[in-house]
Parts: structure tokens; sequence; C-alpha cells
């Protein structure tokens, strides 16, 4: 129930960290991949290629959400099929509240929830077209659950994410689309480097990490083959903390 072959997965911003685990993870439980991002994901690409199924790059700035229509049309006619989309890219801005500027503000809002909706619904919008099912898993976060410090728009944004999941549930799994999210705890990628060199911060979340280590973009593995298998097919609109028991705290 865990097989994804004969089916093609979206994965965006799979060129390094979670995106790449996430994608290499899919290729192996035997999914097609399209890596759709702004940076040519070519580690990616070597990588997928080594589990033998099909993968194709879409090149695109995913900070508007102008082309949405298109990265599902490319996919489709590389690859044959949209079967899985995993909303992964995503950034974070960090500053006091009280200096927070709109730009800061619109950035991460732009990229981590109004892309992900609209491709969202791109994606919903080929599934309903074609008479198919299909599965989205939205990358959350931990601040989807808690406030976080000096990252407004960050957790605004994650926050969004995890109502949203639950709101695109209610209305699309009657298309046979499963909409589910992952919550990672803190990995070890670019997105968190400031708070890995922070010697500080770095001890006080090992500290409070009941597995006492912080993520690998393997870690997510398990979860996203899960979503985008048959085994959840009667899941719906829940994210899933991969977090290394951080919310048990
Ligand atoms: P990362 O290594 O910085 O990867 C982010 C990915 O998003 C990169 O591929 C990046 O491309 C892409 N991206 C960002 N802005 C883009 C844009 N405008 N257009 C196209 N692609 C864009 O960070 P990560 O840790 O793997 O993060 C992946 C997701 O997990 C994010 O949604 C993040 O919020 C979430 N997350 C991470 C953690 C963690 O501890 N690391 C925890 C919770 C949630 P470039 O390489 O070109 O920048």
């Amino acid at each position: 129930m865990f097989d994804l072959t004969g089916k093609t997965a979206l994965v965006t911003g799979a060129n390094t960290g979670l995106g790449q685990g996430m994608a290499i993870a899919l290729a192996k439980a035997g999914a097609d991949i399209a890596l759709i991002g702004r940076s040519a994901p070519t580690d990616t690409l070597a990588q997928i290629a080594k589990t033998g199924v099909k993968s194709h790059s879409i090149l695109t700035d995913l900070s508007t959400a102008d082309n949405v229509e298109s990265i599902v049309a490319e996919a489709v006619s590389e690859l044959g099929r949209a079967d899985i989309l995993v909303n992964n890219a995503g950034i974070i801005k960090r500053n006091e509240a009280i200096d927070f500027t709109p730009d800061e503000w619109d950035a991460v809002m732009n990229v981590n929830l109004r892309t992900l909706f609209f491709l969202s619904q791109a994606f919903a919008k080929h599934v309903v077209a074609e008479k198919q099912s299909g599965k989205i898993i939205n990358i959350a976060s931990m601040l989807t659950f808690q406030g976080g410090i000096r990252v407004p728009s960050y957790t605004a944004s994650k926050s969004g994410v995890g109502g949203l999941t639950k709101a695109l549930a209610n209305e699309w799994a009657k298309h046979g689309i499963n909409v589910n999210a992952i919550a990672p705890g803190y990995f070890a990628t670019n997105n968190t480097a400031a708070l890995q060199a922070d010697e500080q911060r770095n001890k006080e979340i090992l500290g409070r990490i009941p597995a006492g280590r912080w993520g690998h973009p393997d870690d997510m593995g398990g979860a996203v083959v899960f979503l985008a298998s048959a085994a959840s097919d009667y899941v719906q609109g829940i994210t899933l903390p991969v977090d290394g028991g951080w919310l048990s705290r």
C-alpha cells in the first residue's frame, strides 16, 4: 500500500534540504518526480536517477503564482501524469516584530502561503478534469502550533498552512484528493543555518528534543510516502509532526 509505481509527484524546492529528502524518498517508493524551483536541482536529479524512475526539472520562481497552471501542464506533458503535490518551498525572515517591514512580510507570505494555495488549486483542477485521485502534502512547521520569536510572517504563513490544509481537505475530499500536512521539527538545513550557528540557541533546541538530535532530510521520507500513498486514503486535513518529540515536551 506504500508503492507509488506509476504515480508522478511534483515537489517544490527540491534542490536541497527537506524537499530533496522527500523527492528521493518518493522516487525510492516508485514515483516519477517533477522538481519545481528556482535553482537547478543537479544533485537531486543525480540521486533520483539511481532509483530508476523518471524525473524532470521545472525552473521557476515561486515568489509569484503567475505560472502555476503552466507548471502542472509541463509536469504532465513531460512525465505523463500529476498525482501527488508536495508544497515544500519556503523561506523565513528574522526580525523583531516591532521593526518588521512590509517586504519581509510579503516575501514570506507569497512563497509559503499564496503560491502554495494557487499551485494546489491548479493541481486540483487537473485532478478533477482527469477524474483521477490526488494527494497534496503541505509542509508546515512547529510554528503552525507555536508562536516563535522574531519570525512573525513565518509564523503567520505556517499557521495559515495548517488552516488551509483543513479547509482544502473539506472541499476536495469529494474529488478524491487527500490534503494533509507535515510539520517538521528542527532539521539541519539552509533554513535553520542561523539557529545551528548560534551556540546558545543550538544548545537550547537540542536540550528540548527528546530524540536528542536535529532532524535529517531523510527523516521526512516515511511521513511523505505515507501521505502520498494509498496507506493514507482515509486520512484528511491532518498536520503530522515529524519532530523527534519536540511538541510532546
Ligand atoms: P531550504 O534548504 O532553505 O530549502 C528551501 C527550498 O525552497 C529551496 O529549494 C529553495 O530554493 C526553495 N525556494 C525558496 N524560495 C523560492 C522561490 N521564490 N522560488 C522557488 N523556490 C524557492 O529549507 P528547508 O529547511 O529544506 O525548508 C523546506 C520547507 O520546510 C520550508 O517550507 C520550511 O519552511 C519548512 N521547514 C523547515 C524546517 C527546518 O528545520 N529546516 C522546520 C520546519 C519547516 P533555493 O535553494 O533556490 O533558495
